[in-house]
């Protein structure tokens, strides 16, 4: 499943149930908020009241750290509300206090039946812990590089935070474990090992990923070589956002990552190419771009409308060269003029030349050719995809 976390005040409700209504129609399937005072925790129900009211029924998972136990038990309107607590063992206090007040969240998730994510992370691990396993390691007759024992630390962090709450009364099935890393290959090791000795299903994300290129990349290459080997149940995509940029496109990469890797389909993908010496106008990008910002616009209507719509796949090529043949493979493809050629755009539906375009308002055509191929070929409100 694709999770995202909103970046607004909790406390400000109008931004928060418009941040996470965005997030909610990107396609995010559940959406995490930070509760971290009491006028967060009093948001809470409320945002979830105006959610309902906008017929979003996304699960919110609420964000704890230091205060968890005091605000869930001070508000249990707010535990109500949350579809799944995130407890971080790293922030849930210090020494005597840790172990009770852990308890006291464990318990409140019981109470009001909720499960739990245990969520470890790199920038904030369990200090008490990492000082015995290091402790312990200094003693051994061959001790491990320190890297390998904060590892350690985070695995156990995490798995003997399960087990306590395990033993508390929480079911096994309500809980969910992470150990967020800001490095590649270090969450890579983190999430094999932690796969390994366990069965909860397990969050996945490069935590401080980054901004633009760089987050994205750096989360693709994490996540896709552990969702390869079939580890991870929720994602999230920890992008910093450019300033004044979309919340939503953490959503849209991981929907990408997936839809990529063939494990999920959420939206139709446009193969375009990537355009050379043989066409130097740009009109073939900017319908590339067009087509698939008005395919994602769609979606929502679509995804109500037609079965299986996601799976479509639409062409746009610069030139005669491979524009024809990546055109046939597709459902639909058209095939645009490079320099030099006859400025005509054949349009291949379902690998057979329909039409052939031509003139000013190519692009417009296009598209009323791509919704009419929907209407035809996908199945209305139920039912599987009819025979194209
Ligand atoms: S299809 Fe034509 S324009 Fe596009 S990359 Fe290939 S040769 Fe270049």
């Amino acid at each position: 499943m694709v999770q995202s976390m909103t970046n607004t005040d909790t406390a400000d409700i109008d931004a928060t149930v418009k941040q996470v209504a965005e997030l909610a129609r990107a396609g995010s399937e559940v959406v995490r908020i930070t509760v971290n005072n009491e006028d967060a925790a009093k948001a809470v129900p409320v945002i979830r009241e105006q959610l309902e009211a906008q017929g979003l029924d996304v699960p919110l998972v609420g964000d704890f750290h230091f205060n968890g136990h005091k605000l869930l038990s001070k508000y249990p309107e707010c535990a109500e509300a949350l579809a799944k607590l995130r407890i971080n063992p790293g922030n849930v206090g210090k020494g005597s206090r840790r172990d009770p007040q852990f308890a006291q969240m464990i318990e409140i998730a019981i109470k009001h039946d909720k499960p739990v994510r245990i969520g470890v992370n790199w920038g904030s691990l369990d200090q008490d812990l990492l000082t015995r396993l290091m402790d312990e390691n200094a003693r051994s007759d061959a001790p491990k590089e320190a890297r390998d024992i904060m590892f350690e630390a985070m695995i156990q962090s995490a798995i003997g935070s399960a087990e306590r709450a395990e033993e508390l009364g929480l079911p096994g099935d309500y809980i969910v474990l992470s150990c967020k890393m800001s490095q590649v290959q270090d969450l890579i090791t983190v999430y094999r090992e932690l796969a390994r000795r366990c069965d909860y299903p397990l969050h996945l994300g490069l935590t401080e990923a980054g901004m633009g290129s760089k987050g994205i990349v750096a989360s693709t290459a994490a996540l896709a070589v552990l969702l390869q080997e079939g580890i991870g149940d929720t994602i999230r995509i920890s992008l910093t956002p450019e300033p004044g940029g979309a919340r939503t496109r953490e959503v849209i990469v991981a929907q990408e990552i997936l839809q990529s890797m063939g494990l999920r389909a959420f939206t139709p993908q446009v193969a375009a190419c990537p355009g050379c010496g043989r066409t130097t106008s740009t009109f073939f990008q900017e319908l590339a771009r067009d087509i698939e910002s008005w395919l994602r616009e769609q979606m929502p209507r679509w995804r109500r409308e037609y079965e299986g719509v996601e799976q479509l796949q639409v062409a746009v090529m610069g030139c005669v060269v491979n524009g024809p043949g990546e055109s046939r493979h597709a459902n639909i493809g058209i095939s645009l003029p490079g320099t030099g050629e006859r400025p005509v755009a054949p349009v291949f539906e379902d690998g057979e030349k329909t039409v052939t375009l031509k003139g000013d308002n190519i692009a417009a055509e296009f598209q009323a050719r791509v919704e009419r191929y929907i209407e035809q070929r996908y199945r209305r409100n139920s039912g599987s995809r009819e025979a194209g």
